[in-house]
């Protein structure tokens, strides 16, 4: 058996493959620098025009553009009215900003548990935690594979409430052949570096609500506006205006948003090959014994984020953090998403309680993410593979 990297071995690579990474080119840079020389920087016309372009992608009519993901999830609770004494359903096995946006608003997060074969919020247990107070549901589309939102608007229908839905994974994802982006009151996206298309820092959330979209305009730029339509005073002068709410700074820039449109063209391409490594990797994996690879529902389009595998500890000498510390040695940028929510300090010391959500819980024990990101070559997916089983028979019971 090869000598692992770990124990003093030659490494699969000789240079560290990243689990995510931007692909930029020469056009994308063009057109911020174009940008760069334009008049404006910040709220010109490149913001419309990446809006218009987003909003017909996911097929939806109201786009806003914002500093990134998370404010966009800010304002999405904004928008729904979220507010102290509020529960907000959403799912442990995410970013923690999914669950943060509600605490913003102060409203409490409850944590439904996930379903075992999707790693998605369990549509069953988002009933079972529904309560009097309960406001709104922030499912998250993890690892790409939306989740089930026929079942999820159905229980939000039954019991009155708003769906926020966190598409950070999602942009291009389908559910029964449509875009995510359209099927829920707002969905939120992220343009950090990681995710299918880059801004650097940057957000969107969209909607099919004017009035969810009028909001969302406001908090984004402090609560302000020249609308004469919703100002008090309709008969100031051009120099008028009003805050009617207290919002943020959440703009984002023309720069970004020129890398915005210039990366969207690219969308396409960039789901193609995410999805053929996906292929990859199920064809080269599945014959590794000792993991469990992502299940996907017959009616969904992933749009691969994520490539999360689950190892199957029983098989194994050592636990996961030997693997993934072995994977790491071999010079692959293997990676854990997500340490449920409610482990942070942060949670614990506001009062929430290990053993919440016990399918979350195991899962989180058992999944290592491997690199995906539409710039990887052949090569390096291979040496993802070979270095998989390379580690995976050296512990093998
Ligand atoms: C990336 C991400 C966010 C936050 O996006 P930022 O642009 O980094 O603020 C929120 N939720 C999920 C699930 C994410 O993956």
């Amino acid at each position: 058996m090869t000598k692992l990297a770990i124990n003093g071995g030659t490494p699969v690579r000789d240079t560290y493959l990243p689990y995510g990474q931007q692909w930029i080119e020469d056009d994308d840079i063009e057109e911020v620098v174009k940008a760069l020389k334009s008049d404006y920087l910040t709220t010109g016309p490149k913001i419309k025009e990446f809006e218009e372009k987003f909003g017909k992608y996911v097929g939806v009519k109201y786009a806003v553009a914002i500093s990134n993901g998370t404010a966009a999830l800010h304002g999405a609770s904004f928008a729904a009215g979220i507010k102290e004494g509020d529960e907000v359903i959403t799912t442990p096995i995410t970013f923690a900003a999914s669950a943060n946006c509600i605490l913003y608003q102060g409203g409490k997060p409850v944590f439904a548990d996930i379903d075992s074969s999707t790693y998605n919020i369990d549509p069953k247990d988002i009933e079972e935690k529904i309560s009097s107070k309960t406001k709104a549901i922030v499912p998250v589309d993890f690892t790409g594979q939306p989740v089930n939102i026929d079942e999820i608007n159905a229980i939000a229908k039954k019991y009155n409430l708003i769906v926020i839905e966190d598409g950070a994974h999602s942009l291009g994802a389908e559910y029964k052949g449509k875009r995510i982006g359209s099927l829920v009151d707002m969905t939120t996206f992220s343009f950090h570096p990681v995710k299918h298309i880059t801004t650097g820092e940057g957000g969107m959330i969209t909607t099919n609500n004017k009035e969810l979209y009028e909001k969302l305009k406001l908090f984004r730029t402090h609560g302000i506006t020249r609308d004469k339509e919703i100002l008090y005073n309709k008969n100031e002068s051009s120099w008028y205006y009003e805050q009617l709410e207290l919002g943020y700074n959440y703009r984002i820039t023309d720069i970004q948003c020129a890398l915005g449109i210039s990366q969207l063209n690219k969308i396409d391409k960039f789901l193609r090959r995410r999805r053929e490594i996906a292929e990859k990797y199920n064809e080269y994996l599945k014959d590794i014994d000792g993991i469990v690879l992502p299940y996907q529902e017959e009616y969904i389009k992933s749009s691969w984020h994520l490539y999360v595998i689950q190892l199957e500890l029983e098989k194994f000498k050592v636990g996961r953090r030997e693997i993934f510390e072995a994977l790491q040695a071999e010079n692959i940028g293997v990676n854990v998403h997500y340490i449920p929510v409610y482990y942070h300090p942060y949670y614990q010391k506001l009062g929430y309680k290990k053993g919440l959500c016990p399918n979350a819980e195991k899962l989180y024990e058992r999944i290592i993410t491997i690199p995906l990101y539409p710039k990887m070559t052949d090569k390096d997916v291979k040496d993802v593979v070979e270095a998989l089983d390379k580690v995976l028979k050296y512990y093998k019971r």
